[in-house]
């Protein structure tokens, strides 16, 4: 089974605070907690939960996860999360990544050791019901890629690439320096091949010795049903290829929803304001409201007030990570007519000669919150 990412399984997102972090901790165990939840699988989720925010609390964790994703964070350098990256394992140089990536200093760098591609980031902008349902669909992301014509070294087909002789393919000089302190011997970068450590005779014509080209890359994506603006999704592997068998990037696709024209989301429920006149308000009405799951019939009882809320149950998202579907609340808002007919006015007006004033118990708790504003609580 694989892995779900730690900021999925805490529903945060990846530029979350340690607050935000905490809270959705506190609020997920306390949900899970195999003592008070009985469900199937909810004590594998508590571990999930504990697992995430164990690595998602702690700064040094979170910065490798974030670089790494599950092959490190959980097990630690060498460890058992080791795995992860695979048939490299026996060569791979921890310090090297840790140099690049963490600007580790001053650590020598061995330009042979296999590094991991660089994440790519991308945003997408997506229908208000695709983040609702979640769609299959592809988008097109520049990047690099490994040259097919060379195979990646960077040399002509047929001719090879050379140790570079100034530095012995370490990439690496030294060169010594008078201090205060004394000599002092620094190493640089190789002048003569840029501290790659190698030299190529002929360069492959399609990269120019890169042995990487830029390409526009078709990516298949899966939306997730429930999704909201400004949540992450993480592609593994989908980033910029490595460097010397290195494993490749991950792929960050941000999602940008767009606005509906009468749904509002608020989390996984949905607002809808329902205008109903005064007739439907003061007699009753089955009405049909519309869901992001079609059409339900509502019955609005006699004597309804204006911003009186109705909730259908489950007629809203369902949750990104499968923890249910929320609700749709419709709110009343009662209409007042702008612009009546003569016989409409004459109804009206028989209407207010037989109801006298509005009795005082409807403006009683406008009136009470209008004390309480002067009392000043
Ligand atoms: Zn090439
Ligand atoms: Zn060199």
């Amino acid at each position: 089974m694989s892995k779900r990412d730690y900021y999925e399984v805490l529903g945060v997102t990846k530029s979350a605070s340690k607050d935000e972090i905490k809270k959705a901790y506190r609020k997920l165990s306390k949900q899970y907690h195999p003592d008070l939840n009985k469900e199937e699988g909810s004590d594998e989720k508590f571990k999930e939960i504990a697992e995430a925010y164990e690595v998602l609390s702690d700064d040094d964790k979170r910065a490798r996860y974030d670089q790494f994703g599950h092959a490190d964070a959980a097990g630690g350098f060498g460890g058992g999360g080791f795995g992860g990256f695979g048939g490299g394992a026996a060569g791979f140089d921890f310090d090297d990544i840790l140099n690049t990536f963490f600007g580790g200093g001053g650590r020598r760098r061995d330009p042979n050791a296999p590094r991991q591609g660089a994440d790519l980031s991308y945003t997408m902008t997506i229908d208000f019901m695709d983040a609702v349902f979640g769609k299959e669909t592809e988008i097109n992301v520049n990047k690099e890629e490994n040259c097919d014509t060379c195979g990646g070294d960077g040399a002509k087909p047929g001719t090879s690439v050379n140790t570079c002789t100034e530095c012995g393919g370490s990439g690496q000089v030294s060169v010594a320096q008078t201090t205060p302190f004394g000599q002092m011997v620094n190493r640089r970068p190789c002048p003569t091949c840029q501290g790659t450590g190698k030299i190529i005779p002929e360069k492959c014509s399609e990269c120019h010795g890169a042995g990487r080209v830029n390409k526009r890359k078709r990516i298949k994506i899966t939306i997730p049903a429930g999704v909201e603006d400004g949540q992450q999704l993480r592609v593994s592997g989908q980033g910029e290829p490595g460097v010397n068998g290195g494993p490749a990037g991950d792929l960050y696709v941000e999602f940008r929803v767009r606005p509906h024209e009468r749904f509002v989301r608020e989390g996984d429920d949905i607002l809808l304001e329902l205008r109903v006149n005064f007739a439907q308000a003061a007699l009753g009405d089955e009405v049909e409201v519309p869901t992001v799951h079609g059409k339900v019939k509502l019955k609005i009882p006699a004597g309804t007030q204006t911003g009186t809320t109705f909730r259908l149950k489950e007629k809203g998202v369902p949750n990104v990570h499968g923890y249910g579907t929320g609700d749709q609340h419709v709110i009343i808002k009662l209409v007042t007519p702008t612009k009546m007919t003569e016989k409409q006015k004459q109804l009206m007006r028989d209407f207010a000669a037989v109801s006298g004033d509005v009795p005082d118990e409807y403006q009683s708790s406008l009136f009470d919150r209008l004390k309480r504003t002067f009392k000043g609580d």
